[in-house]
């Protein structure tokens, strides 16, 4: 099942959850697919994206689902939509 994360406790307590975070900014034109347990896809990490903030500002959205398909559909659809360009993360190839 997919789940829009909105806040930086929420992306917290997946954290041990098997699955993968689609990592979407705005500013950046792009999605990143993560595995929950990326460094970049933690947000207590300095480098880490940070969903409370970017809900706040509009500079970006997250979605978590345990399905890589899922996942990879949901990151796909977003990219095509708004035009950006869609990876994995090099860091923890997913
Ligand atoms: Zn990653």
């Amino acid at each position: 099942m997919l789940t829009e994360i909105v806040t930086d406790e929420q992306l917290i307590k997946l954290y041990t959850t098997p699955g993968y975070l689609v990592a979407v900014d705005y500013s950046k034109e792009e999605v990143k697919l993560h595995t929950i347990d990326c460094m970049l896809a933690d947000p207590i990490s300095t480098i880490g994206v940070k969903p409370s903030k970017a809900r706040k500002n509009k500079t970006g959205e997250f979605w978590f689902s345990e399905s890589r398909d899922e996942a990879n559909s949901k990151a796909e659809e977003i990219a095509q939509k708004r035009g950006i360009n869609y990876s994995v993360c090099p860091i923890c190839s997913p």
